[in-house]
């Protein structure tokens, strides 16, 4: 699947980086609750920004909503200028990757640091840790395994800042981007995704539209037969269509009716 308009080499990297990661990942120290490391990153150190230069830096949902209004352009332009998207064989779900410049770097990093900072992805904000969700039983998701990455280049490990892994995740905002993330993870764990063959290409574009293609998606229901065809009230109408994070919790409630086959929405008798 190719729902970009980049590169077969694009893609092909994406796929490489994604099945890496998910070896890698298998292998990096773990880091419980309560357990602490000791790190700290600052504009003085050799390392500086160096870590901002990862191929493999994947973007939720939430990441593209926060990117995309932080630098002023529908979801559509980002995803174009900025993002490869491939499907993840393991989750059954679109992954999405931003593209680093022709020089390795990332497009926001200068100077002086990241220059979207307040928005910056979830991952950014978890480094120099990192995070996956393990499946759970029946289906559910299990919980959230945090490691550690601890690169050779990454001078913070030196650092005397002691960190529990619960302040640091609450430090990052990453809370409250996770709080966000689950949109995904609940879906990735749906015990209808796993059903071979249940979801089919044109599920996968209907995936990555609601998920990742914010401004899109409103279109799609404002501006189609949408509302013609399922009963939405004024109150929910009202908030998805000025509200992103809104629109992207009506996607869900979208995606478990269209793919998952879940009661999530009322269809107008025609
Ligand atoms: S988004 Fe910001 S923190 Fe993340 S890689 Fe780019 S410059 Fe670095
Ligand atoms: S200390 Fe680590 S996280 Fe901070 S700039 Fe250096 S490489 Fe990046």
């Amino acid at each position: 699947m190719d729902t970009s308009s980049h590169s077969q080499d694009d893609r092909l990297v994406a796929e490489g980086f994604h099945a890496a990661i998910h070896e890698a990942v298998g292998k990096l120290p773990r880091i419980g609750w309560g357990e602490t490391f000791r790190f700290k990153c600052h504009k003085g150190l050799s390392c500086w920004t160096q870590c901002c230069r990862n191929p493999g830096l994947f973007l939720t949902p939430y990441d593209v909503l926060r990117l995309k209004k932080k630098l002023n352009i529908k979801s559509a332009e980002f995803l174009e200028k900025h993002t490869a998207t491939v499907l993840d064989p393991q989750l059954g779900l679109p992954v999405t990757r931003l593209l680093m410049n022709k020089d390795g770097a990332c497009p926001f990093v200068s100077a002086e640091g990241c220059s979207v900072y307040a928005d910056r992805p979830t991952s950014c904000r978890i480094y120099p840790l990192g995070q996956a969700a393990s499946s759970g039983v029946e289906g559910k998701p299990g919980e959230h395994i945090f490691f550690k990455v601890e690169e050779d280049y990454c001078k913070g490990w030196g650092e005397t800042s002691v960190w529990k892994l619960e302040d640091w995740v609450l430090d990052q905002g990453a809370a409250e981007y996770n709080v966000h993330n689950e949109i995904l993870v609940k879906l990735a764990f749906h015990p209808a995704m796993g059903e071979p063959g249940a979801i089919d290409e044109r599920k996968l574009g209907m995936i990555h539209m609601a998920l990742f293609d914010l401004d899109t998606f409103r279109k799609f229901i404002f501006e189609t037969t949408f509302l013609k065809k399922f009963a939405v009230d004024d109150e929910t109408l009202a908030k998805i269509r000025d509200n992103d994070e809104d629109l992207l919790r009506f996607a869900v409630r979208w995606l478990e009716f269209s793919v998952l086959g879940s009661p999530t929405m009322e269809p107008k008798s025609l």
